[in-house]
Parts: C-alpha cells; sequence; structure tokens
C-alpha cells in the first residue's frame, strides 16, 4: 500500500511531519511475525485454543517470568490465584522491578501512561511488543469492525489525533505492507490552526478510519469551519478509545460523520484490550489476555458500575504484567455474541472520564494537558475540579519530602499561576492541599457543569 515513493512525496509536501527511519528499519524484522498475528487475527477470528492462565503458569515454569524481580519468588507457583495483584501505585513505585532480566533498559522502547487516573508511569516494552502495539492495534479493532477489508485499499488507513503535548506530527509505515499510512495529528485545541491543518489533512488524504477520544471528537464536532469543510468527507468507520464514549456521544459523533462509531479499550500498559464487532453489543476482549474482575470493597461500593478489571499479560516480553489492577470497572458479559465469537465482551465500562471544561464566552478547554503539572512540580497525585463557568479547584498532594511551608506556599503559588495561564479565560483559581485516598475511584478532571454539546453549540452561535 505504502511505496517509499509515496512516502516521499508526502513528506516532502508535508514537512510537519516527521518519519522515524530508525524506527521503520527495526519495524521490518517483524514482518513475519506481524503478517502472523494479522492473520491469526483475522481466520479464524478469535480461536479460543490455550488458556492465556496457563501461558503464564508455563512462563513461570520455564523460568522466563523468574527473571522479572518482582516474579522471582514465585517459582513454586503453580496456581494462577497464587500471583499476587499489582496496582498503579505500587507499579509507579518499583516499576524498575517488572523489567526482564533478559532485556537491557537502554534495548527497550518506553512510553509513558496517559496520567488520566494515576501519576503517569513509564512502561518499557520489548521491540517485538512495540511493533505489535504500534502497527496491529488499529488494524485489530478495524478487523473486529469489519471495516478491514475495505479500509486496507486505502492509500491512508487511519488518522489518529491526539492533544498529548508530548507528540508531535508523524507518518508510521506498516512494514507488512498491509494497509496504507497511518497518521499521527496533533492538535492543541487552544490554536485553531491546529484544528484547521487536522481538517486539511482529513480532506486532503481522506484516511479510511478516524480515531481519538470522545472529547477532541467532541471538539472536532463543534467546530463551525469542521462542519463545512469535512461535509464530502465520510470515513468508514471512526475508533474511540481512552476515555468512556456515552450513547449520547457515540450518537453525535455519528451524526456528524455519517459513519459508525466504534468503542475501543486500549492502554499504554497492554496495548489493545477490546473493542466492538459491528454488532456494537459489547467489546471483544482480545483472548491472549487473562481477565479477572474483583469486587473491592463490594459492600459499599455501587454495584452499577461493575466491579474492577484486573489483567494479566505476557505477551509484552520485557516487562509482563500479571494481575495488573487497572483500575477501570467493568460489567462482562460472558455469552456468545451475535457474530459468533466466544469469550468475554466488556459491556460497561466506567473509570476514564476525561471531560471537556466549558468556559465562559463559549470556550471549550481539554483538560488533559494538565497532566503537565506532574513534570513541573513535586507532585504526588493532582485533582482538577470546575466549579463553574470560571472557577476551578485544584486538590494537590505534593511527594514527600517537599516539607517546608515556604517551599509549599512557592509551588502552590505557581501551581495557581500555571494554571490561570493555561486556561483560556479570566479563572478563579483555589489551590487545595490534600491527602488522597487511594482506594476510592479516582477521577483526575471532574466538572460540576452539565452541559450538552447541543446546549454548547447554541452558546456558541448566540456568541458569534
Ligand atoms: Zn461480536
Amino acid at each position: 500500500m505504502a511505496s517509499i515513493y509515496s512516502l516521499k512525496t508526502f513528506l516532502d509536501a508535508n514537512p510537519d511531519f516527521g518519519f522515524d527511519v530508525i524506527e521503520y528499519l527495526l519495524s521490518t524484522k517483524y514482518t513475519d511475525y506481524l503478517i502472523q498475528c494479522i492473520n491469526e487475527f483475522r481466520y479464524p477470528l478469535f480461536r479460543i485454543d490455550d488458556d492465556p492462565k496457563s501461558k503464564v503458569i508455563s512462563a513461570i515454569k520455564d523460568n522466563t517470568l523468574l527473571k522479572v524481580p518482582a516474579y522471582k519468588h514465585l517459582n513454586n507457583t503453580s496456581d494462577f490465584n497464587e500471583i499476587p495483584l499489582v496496582d498503579k501505585q505500587t507499579l509507579l513505585y518499583n516499576s524498575q522491578h517488572y523489567i526482564s532480566g533478559d532485556y537491557e533498559i537502554s534495548d527497550l522502547f518506553a512510553r509513558n501512561t496517559s496520567g488520566t487516573t494515576r501519576k503517569p508511569v513509564t512502561i518499557y516494552y520489548s521491540e517485538k511488543f512495540y511493533f505489535e502495539f504500534l502497527i496491529l492495534t488499529t488494524i485489530k479493532i478495524s478487523v473486529l469492525a469489519n471495516v478491514f477489508h475495505n479500509a486496507c485499499n486505502k492509500a491512508f488507513f487511519s488518522i489518529t489525533i491526539s492533544d498529548n503535548p508530548n507528540l508531535n506530527n508523524r507518518v508510521i509505515v506498516d512494514p507488512t505492507n498491509t494497509v496504507g499510512f497511518m497518521l499521527l495529528v496533533k492538535i492543541d485545541e487552544q490554536k485553531t490552526e491546529t484544528i484547521e491543518r487536522l481538517f486539511h489533512l482529513i480532506t486532503t488524504f481522506k484516511p479510511a478510519i478516524l480515531i481519538s477520544t470522545p472529547n477532541l471528537f467532541e471538539i472536532i464536532i463543534s467546530n463551525l469551519k469542521g462542519k463545512m469543510l469535512l461535509r464530502n468527507y465520510i470515513p468508514l468507520a471512526i475508533f474511540s478509545s481512552g476515555s468512556v464514549l456515552t450513547e449520547d456521544k457515540r450518537q453525535k459523533i455519528q451524526n456528524f460523520f455519517r459513519t459508525k462509531v466504534f468503542n475501543c479499550y486500549n492502554t499504554t500498559e497492554f496495548g489493545f484490550i477490546a473493542s466492538e464487532c459491528k454488532y456494537q453489543d459489547g467489546m471483544h476482549i482480545d483472548p491472549s489476555l487473562v481477565v479477572e474482575l474483583h469486587c473491592t470493597e463490594s459492600e459499599e461500593r455501587d454495584k452499577k458500575d461493575g466491579d474492577e478489571l484486573v489483567i494479566s499479560s505476557i505477551r509484552n516480553k520485557a516487562m509482563p504484567l500479571l494481575r495488573f489492577v487497572t483500575g477501570d470497572r467493568v460489567t462482562i458479559d460472558y455469552t456468545t455474541c451475535n457474530c459468533g465469537r466466544e469469550g468475554l465482551r466488556i459491556k460497561g465500562i466506567s473509570g476514564r472520564d476525561l471531560p471537556i471544561f466549558y468556559l465562559k464566552d463559549g470556550k471549550t478547554f481539554s483538560p488533559y494537558v494538565l497532566v503537565k503539572l506532574f513534570y513541573m512540580f513535586p507532585i504526588e497525585e493532582f485533582q482538577v475540579i470546575q466549579l463553574d463557568y470560571h472557577t476551578f479547584e485544584i486538590f494537590i498532594q505534593l511527594c514527600k519530602g517537599t516539607n517546608t511551608s515556604q517551599n509549599i506556599d512557592t509551588i502552590f503559588k505557581n501551581v495557581e499561576n500555571y494554571v490561570r495561564n493555561t486556561i483560556p479565560c479570566d479563572s478563579n483559581i483555589i489551590v487545595k492541599s490534600i491527602e488522597f485516598d487511594y482506594k476510592s475511584n479516582f477521577q483526575r478532571f471532574i466538572t460540576r457543569i452539565n452541559k450538552s454539546l447541543d446546549e454548547q453549540m447554541t452558546r456558541n452561535l448566540l456568541l458569534l
């Protein structure tokens, strides 16, 4: 699909895009493996052969997992349920203990978790797993959504839209030549030129698939210019990932793009976890994962949110995570889907909601950029609550050791100034100290304004 000639043409015409030559050359080492993965995923779909739990036990028996310091003590374990649970907090402070002695850190690929549910932690990937993550995630979702066959014929397979400040525009070339170019496009909702650039890229290259978070889609579809510019573009499918997709949001995005929106669940820790088939009756979980549900504090907790999802995977040999408590609450359907696939489906999911803050003057603000606070100040954890269109409360727990009151006052003042300068309207910022209770269902960004997108768009129109 993607020839070197067309890559050169693309890069010459779009100098704001990067292409990682070294990474591409490394990926060609795994061409056969990636093709095999694609085929296994396509035909026969979701064949459940080996029990993934027994694969974990085998990896303990053959010593592979015992090379990971955190699992050394498992040498006599033959019962999966004896493996201790690991939560995000433990991983954050002991991440190096989860790296296999078979690998040098300097040889591994690394990515930071998004920081939407807990402080960002670096996850290390083996080369093989990294390319699985980079190349196969969208392909797997498109196979399940039943659009792969048509999508792989397009010169541009996908555009992934992100507002992660650490990323840059880049083009990814599939070494197996199965699908066309995959573009990663960064937008900054405060810079209209970046959103207009996105519209230009979409209308020029007409990618088969668009991928983003529900809140970025919300920003895109509320842009009046986009409404006009994208009127002749109908993608084969939209993939929504990274945050809870409510049915209301799904309908709005579907109405705008006149195509189906598929809900997906991927994490930095595991890559692809689950996505919907064409029946959209729950997300099919990748059969190579061991999935468990834990009902922690079930007595006090409202059961409608479901149970805590715990995942194990040994696919990433460099940093295999066993019985990892994701912090997301799900309900699971065990029945066979109308599409004929067996295995588990995630029906409801909660715990990764990333709202948009609606501001006075009709402006919007996607608070994800505030995750930067972790990289700028000695912050252990924080939470931002929007109380009204211009009042924000920020609760901060500082890292241990930040103890002089003068120090604390300066940090709080600097956080206050940084947030005030980042939010694009005159705001009242209140910074408060807190000790977070990690057992509670934590959400970093909360808004008390309950505006629907339609109301907000009407409001924007009135302000024009
Ligand atoms: Zn299905």
